[in-house]
């Protein structure tokens, strides 16, 4: 299926940037025994859109993201990045894809910088040295590349998990809870990374949050999980003209709640 592409301004504008369809899921079923996490969910991802993905604990938001990644096999349905099929061309699509979740911690034996060599080599990356090199200053981790990872605090980890996430310039960026953890100074500055990473890049990038304040500044988007099914999909905006809802914690508790 040849991706869908959104001319989101006039051609002949200065700002035009044709958006392309880089992630179609559809009809997405995962089932662990007779608990159903994911119950047939559609949905699909621009270059350049943030997509916020909101619901409350159980939801399915890991889930979702883990049968993104390849490392939850769907019970049904369909998942497509740039057109192609996922099963099908899995390693092709998966150095296009990159993730972080606050959940993963990289091993704690090796040093930061050799965490991110390993995954620099493993990408095929042309400079690694220079590019770990620079995403460790991205996150303010620079000085610490010689030290174990053990030695981390967890909001350290988070950061270099971040780090690891950017090494290999992803397409589509999958990030689980991102800002878990992290001191409100790095959290800011993480959000601020992945909207320049969007606008820049056009990175698509697909995010959970508990945090609503943070999906409304940074989402353009957000779709709201409640037990496996979707509830919302939208822009903030036009979800809260049409639930009638005053702000995004009033829609969240109405909906997902
Ligand atoms: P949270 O906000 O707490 O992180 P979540 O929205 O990420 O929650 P998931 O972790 O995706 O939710 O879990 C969705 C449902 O699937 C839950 O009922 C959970 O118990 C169940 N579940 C997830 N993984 C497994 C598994 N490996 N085996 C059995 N059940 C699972």
């Amino acid at each position: 299926m040849a991706p869908t592409v959104v001319v989101r301004v006039h051609p002949r504008d200065p700002l035009y940037l044709p958006m392309h369809t880089v992630l179609e899921v559809e009809d997405l079923t995962k089932c662990f025994g007779k608990i159903c996490a994911l119950k047939g969910i559609s949905f699909t991802l621009c270059s350049g859109e943030i997509l916020g993905v909101v619901g409350p604990n159980g939801a399915g938001k890991t889930t979702l993201i883990n049968c993104l990644l390849g490392l939850v096999l769907p019970t049904s349905g369909k998942i497509r990045y740039f057109g192609k099929d996922f099963f099908r061309n899995r390693s092709q699509i998966l150095a296009k894809v990159n993730f972080a979740s606050s959940y993963v911690a990289l091993p704690l034996s090796l040093t930061l910088e050799e965490n991110l060599l390993v995954y620099a080599h493993l990408y095929g990356l042309r400079e690694p040295r220079e590019r770990v090199a620079e995403v460790l200053k991205i996150f303010g981790l620079y000085e610490k590349r010689k030290r174990r990872t053990r030695t981390l605090s967890s909001g350290q980890m988070m950061r270099l998990c971040l780090a690891k996430a950017l090494l290999n310039h992803p397409r589509v960026l999958l990030l689980d809870e991102p800002t878990a953890g992290l001191d409100p100074e790095v959290a800011q500055k993480t959000r601020d990374l992945i909207l320049n990473y969007a606008r820049q890049e056009r990175t698509a990038v697909l995010f959970t949050s508990h945090n609503l304040a943070e999906v409304e500044r940074i989402s353009s988007r957000i779709l709201v999980l409640q037990k496996g099914q979707i509830r919302a999909l939208g822009k903030i905006a036009k979800l809260l003209e049409e639930f009638e809802a005053e702000s995004l914690e009033e829609l969240y508790f109405r909906l997902a709640a």
